[in-house]
């Protein structure tokens, strides 16, 4: 086996493990490989292990690979910030987008649909810090957010995504993001997903009712130098 075999492998059982310490079953998790900074040939050798979720933070980097692989049934989330001058771009290789955190980058990717049939997945991301300049809406505003997205027929609401702070418990921080995706469902009751937990805290956002994990540098391993 690879190292890159063991460490998949490793993090599922530890996935599965944490389901189970959960009750919860495991099948409902979707483990997406966040491969930003890497080549796309280790797209490749995920996939060839049987990796259909991959994740990307930057738009460029997710237009290059996704333009240069072509692989059976893989796809590509997109969890990085979104510009609105990108939204065309991201819409056209990206299967769903993890960060949508404002009216303009919703009003954008609506926009950039090619036809009626185009629908995208999107998800609301939430700041859970107290920081206002990192990525996300604010937790009071995420509900409107949500509202509004509901109205345009080319994005199809699929829940909530966030990133636990460095400075808090992730459970704590992953309550708040449970919460928020309890309220959104009452609005919109397909918006099952929740998108949380990384390397450092899938565990405690499997507890907290994750559906989406975004694990990077414990399956890839390190990331490259961004360059
Ligand atoms: C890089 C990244 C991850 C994965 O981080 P790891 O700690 O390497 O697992 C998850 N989510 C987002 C938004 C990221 O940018």
């Amino acid at each position: 086996m690879t190292e890159l075999a063991q460490r998949l492998s490793a993090i599922d059982a530890q996935i599965a493990d944490a389901a189970r310490a959960a009750g919860r079953d495991a099948g409902e998790i979707t483990r997406i490989v966040v491969t930003k900074f890497h080549p796309a040939q280790l797209v490749r050798e995920l996939h060839a292990l049987g990796v259909r979720d991959v994740g990307e933070n930057r738009q460029q980097e997710l237009t290059a690979k996704h333009g240069e692989l072509e692989l059976d049934g893989l796809r590509w989330h997109f969890i990085g910030q979104a510009q609105t001058n990108k939204a065309g771009a991201i819409r056209r290789s990206a299967d769903a987008v993890h960060s949508v955190d404002r009216v303009k980058i919703a009003d954008a990717l609506h926009r950039a649909s090619e036809n009626d049939d185009d629908v995208l997945d999107v998800l609301v991301q939430v700041n859970l810090t107290e920081d206002l300049g990192r990525g996300g809406v604010a937790p009071a505003d995420a509900e409107q957010l949500a509202e509004h997205i509901l109205t345009l027929p080319s994005l199809r609401l699929r829940g909530v995504m966030g990133v636990a702070p460095l400075d808090e418990d992730p459970a704590s921080a992953f309550a708040r993001l449970r919460a928020i995706s309890d309220g959104i469902r009452r609005v919109a009751l397909d918006a099952t997903w929740i998108s949380a937990g990384m390397t450092g805290d899938f565990a405690e956002a499997i507890a907290a009712g994750a559906t989406h994990l975004r694990i990077g540098s414990a399956i890839t391993g390190p990331r490259p130098d961004r360059g």
